[in-house]
């Protein structure tokens, strides 16, 4: 008789080796045709909301690494919170206009782009934008990420342009815009104001100059201990370019400044300072005229040392002492601090350099030379003139356009500007960063001294691609009208047309029919020709999406970014909501880490260390992407799937789908309807097996609730690997194959893979979307319930089955059993025993409480251990050979052969076997599972 027909062998078309990119080709195929996304929207309707809003991604290139590992994450989030009981909506977004998209439209264009005419250059960049929302789209819906992707939001669609124009109306009905002319970081390559966050520091070299000005005939004549001397004050500075707008010298008030005298000349400079600058400038020799506190040099004066000017001595507290000479040049038009000294002094905000970078006309000396050429000159000019006491090149950060990369310059320009005091727009915003959750923490003080220490939000841009800062000028009076019922005249207007109408249309058609001046009744008008900070096209999205949307909700539960958004959008975002509804539009910020090499570097080009997320699909899957993001902590900077780490996630990946394969193939007999047992019926390994799974489903919903996704990984993982694979499933398979069909014992076993693989699939249904379904399509239908798994929720811890007094029972035994696994691999080493069923295991250990749990369980010991035999011994009577456990005090463990023959259908070896005539090869428990 073939014995090989009465075991019950696993049964599953489920495949052992999984050909990702066809599943997941074929998965997404069927998720669109079935709606699943709208499904999941009517079953989750009448849920309480959970509103993740997207961060919109910028539409000029294809995903990268870092977009897909922050759209996976959100995927995660949205599954999870779906999964958990919640109406998780999910609306993606795309940001349209700015300059990156105008540039590429520059570079396409060429020449002939000086023929065209704004409203022709606004149409190219909306095709250009057009076209890369359609290819990312398609770049993010291969992740697996379930979206509104067909309504997704756009910041150029004319709805969105309508709200940018009325939410900047609302900042003009509060007073909060004004226009200024204030320096600004100006890329004189792009001709444009840059924001704060589109500067990068960048190392450079530049020439370091120290220069004296010398005092004013009235200002030596003040002092009488220079009576008859030749007083200057010492300037260094590593821009040169600025000299021509200096119009000031600054001094710390409360600094010593010392008057020294060599060769019959006298400077002065910080005390501090004067030993190792004069030094340097190679006066080894002075001494200390007369020494004053930097209070006292107020109101005197210099001679500029080219222009026809003075350069007044002025006090403030930001001078330090670290660099320079303590004695600082100033030009309001070219610095902030600087700036904001010239508005405390009453000096001219003088800006001489035009906005292509060359010195306006009317400059001195140095008209038509661009700042670069004019540093040279500069500085011959004043090494000609005497002047120039030392030059000296030096390596600084400077600050460069992230676009074109270029260093910028800082220039006073008009401007227009939210002002951060204007309704105490500050001390809200502040106010409401401590109100919100920050995740990681250390998120909250990072963005708290950012907008503690900014400047006024400048947001007009000489660009033309983006949406127009909707004021207008009255011809007659010269009124700037800023307000916010014209505003919302020509909101209606964008909303029907395009912003394009406000380049498109004269400005008679803008107004409101038969408008007249409010200041001087006059009705001749111009229009502003500045666009809008594309920053605050996204920063005004809560309003745009959030709030009209009748599925979603003001504020959102969680924004969901990169580190950088932190000076980027959670930080407009912030303002525009709290500059126009008092409140932060969000409850939560979580921030994600950088994605670098496994050196820690960031990836580039130029470094050749980038991993494209299309190359790991192609050559993994989608999945394998997704399992990386969970496995990563990304608090941190994540280390970029490279060859390493691929390898070993496609090898977590083969065991999760290996495990499940296993409890689906011995499953394919079980119908949970008919043949699940009650709880008190199971046996007690598999009720200690259904009480891991109570602690695992525990474990991993608290990391998904704290968005721990690499616990989650972890824990998954270490669930399927130890407490399954090299336990559970190991030691079931005796009573899965051999048992009878129906016996007890194995419906009781049986009844746990069930529940456990049922737990499993909703578990890691959020990180493996489609392999979870993949294995959902091989459950009994009556189990499942829903068409997809992620139509279903998570299992809940079900408190009848936690047992602890059960599991520290177990404990102990699992402690003898550590042991025994010792004995046997010994054994095995010494070629004793090959497979552990052919060992028969003597225990020693003395009475007590453990010597009466083993005696209770010797049976239940063997079988976890797979071994043939088992007796139990007093210690004292153990052979000097035994081997001692060096963790339970007094335990020996002895292992021989097990006696007897291998039975041919369960491979144990038996004694009886051998004695049933009908069977002579079998052993006699194998012999009655036949009758
Ligand atoms: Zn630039
Ligand atoms: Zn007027
Ligand atoms: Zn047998």
């Amino acid at each position: 008789m073939d014995y090989k027909d009465t075991v019950n062998l696993p049964k599953t078309s489920f495949p052992m080796k999984a050909n990702l990119g066809k599943l997941e080709q074929e998965l997404l195929e069927r998720w669109e045709q079935e709606h699943i996304y709208q499904k999941l929207r009517q079953k989750c309707a009448d849920r309480p909301k959970y509103i993740l809003h997207d961060g919109p991604p910028y539409a000029n290139g294809h995903i990268h690494l870092g977009t897909a590992f922050n759209k996976i994450l959100k995927d995660f989030v949205v599954r999870v919170k779906s999964m958990e009981g919640y109406n998780a909506v999910y609306v993606p977004g795309w940001d349209c206009h700015g300059l990156p998209i105008e540039h590429q439209v520059d570079l396409e264009l060429g020449d002939e782009k000086a023929g065209m005419s704004k409203a022709d250059i606004r149409r190219r960049c909306r095709a250009f934008a057009e076209r890369f929302i359609e290819i990312q789209r398609e770049e993010f819906k291969r992740l697996g990420g379930f979206a509104d992707w067909e309504h997704p939001y756009l910041t150029m669609s004319y709805a969105y342009e309508a709200t940018i124009v009325r939410e900047l109306g609302r900042f003009f009905g509060r007073g909060g815009v004004y226009k200024g002319v204030k320096p600004v970081h100006w890329c004189v390559y792009d001709r444009t104001a840059l924001a704060e966050a589109e500067v990068e520091y960048e190392d450079r070299t530049d020439e370091s100059i120290w220069v004296k000005f010398p005092l004013t005939p009235e200002s030596q004549a003040a002092l009488p201990f220079l009576q008859g001397k030749r007083a200057s004050v010492l300037i260094w500075t590593t821009t040169p370019w600025t000299l021509p707008a200096n119009l000031a010298v600054a001094f710390h008030p409360s600094y010593e400044y010392v008057w020294a005298e060599t060769d019959g000349e006298v400077f002065l400079l910080a005390k501090e300072l004067a030993e190792p600058v004069l030094q340097k400038l190679g006066f080894a020799k002075y001494h200390i005229l007369h020494t004053m506190p930097g209070q006292a040099l107020e109101r005197l004066k210099a001679r500029h040392p080219f222009a026809d000017r003075d350069s007044v001595f002025i006090l403030g507290e930001h001078v330090t002492l670290d660099q320079g000479t303590g004695c600082v040049h100033t030009a309001p038009g070219h610095g902030q601090e600087d700036y904001e000294m010239g508005i405390k002094y009453r000096l001219e905000i003088y800006n001489p350099v035009g906005d292509d970078g060359r010195f306006v006309p009317e400059t001195p000396l140095f008209a038509g030379m661009n700042v670069w050429e004019a540093n040279a000159q500069i500085v011959d000019k004043l090494r000609a003139d005497g002047f120039l006491l030392k030059e000296e090149r030096i390596t600084h950060s400077y600050p460069h356009c992230w676009r074109c990369k270029n260093p910028v310059i800082f220039r006073g320009t008009a401007q227009w500007f939210i002002s951060m005091e204007a309704n105490d727009l500050r001390r809200r915003a502040l106010e409401e960063i401590r109100r919100v959750q920050w995740i990681p923490p250390w998120g909250e003080e990072r963005i708290y001294n950012m907008v503690e220490s900014r400047p006024d939000w400048c947001i007009s841009r000489q660009r033309a691609w983006g949406v127009p800062i909707t004021v207008f000028y009255c011809q007659g009076c010269q009124a700037t009208l800023a307000r916010q019922e014209l505003a919302e005249h020509v909101a209606n207007l964008v909303e029907r047309e395009g912003a394009d109408v406000w380049f498109e249309r004269d400005v008679a058609d803008l107004l409101p029919p038969g408008y007249r001046c409010p200041e001087c009744g006059g009705d001749r008008f111009t229009k502003e020709t500045d666009i809008l900070d594309v920053w605050f096209d996204s920063g005004v999205s809560h309003a745009a999406v959030l709030e009209p949307h009748p599925d979603l909700k003001w504020p959102a539960d969680l924004y969901l970014e990169g580190s950088d958004q932190h000076r980027g959008w959670f930080h407009t975002s912030l303002l525009t909501a709290v500059g126009t509804r008092d409140k932060a539009p969000y409850e939560s910020v979580l921030t994600h880490g950088f994605t670098v090499d496994a050196q820690g570097r960031k990836m580039s080009k130029s470094l050749g260390n980038v991993v494209a997320p299309q190359e790991v699909i192609e050559r993994h899957g989608a999945e394998i992407l997704r399992l990386w993001v969970a496995s990563e902590n990304f608090r941190e900077d994540v280390r970029g799937p490279d060859d390493e780490i691929t390898g070993h996630l496609v090898e977590v990946y083969r065991r999760i789908r290996n495990t499940c394969r296993f409890l689906l193939g011995n499953l394919a007999d079980f119908d949970p309807m008919a043949d699940c047992l009650p709880y008190a019926e199971l046996q007690e390994l598999d009720r200690l097996m259904l009480h891991r799974l109570q602690k695992t489903i525990e474990r991993v919903r608290r990391a998904y609730h704290d968005h721990e996704y690499h616990i989650v990984f972890h824990t998954l993982h270490n669930f399927c690997v130890v407490d399954l694979s090299s336990f559970y499933l190991d030691v079931l398979k005796d009573t899965l194959y051999t048992a009878r069909a129906d016996a007890m014992e194995r419906r009781s076993a049986q009844t746990v893979l069930h529940e456990t693989l049922l737990a499993l699939v909703k578990l890691m249904a959020p990180i493996l979307a489609f392999t979870a379904e993949e294995i959902w399509g091989y459950l009994p239908a009556a189990s499942r319930g829903e068409s997809s798994v992620h139509l279903s929720g998570f299992a809940q811890v079900n408190p009848a089955y936690v047992d602890e007094e059960l599991a520290a029972r177990w404990e102990h035994l699992l402690e003898v059993r550590t042991e025994i696994m010792k004995a046997l691999e010994q054994a095995r080493n010494q070629k004793l025993i090959g497979t552990s069923l052919e060992a028969a295991v003597d225990v020693y250990v003395p009475a007590g409480e453990r010597r009466d749990l083993l005696e209770a369980y010797a049976g239940t010991l063997a079988s976890i251990c797979i071994i043939s035999a088992l007796a139990l011994h007093p210690s004292d009577a153990a052979p000097a050979e035994a081997m001692a456990s060096d963790v339970i005090p007094e335990l020996k463990v002895q292992v021989r052969r097990a006696p007897g023959l291998k039975c041919v259908r369960c491979w144990q070896w038996r004694e009886d076997v051998g004695q049933y005539p009908e069977h002579p090869t079998l052993c006699g428990r194998c012999v009655a599972r036949l009758a």
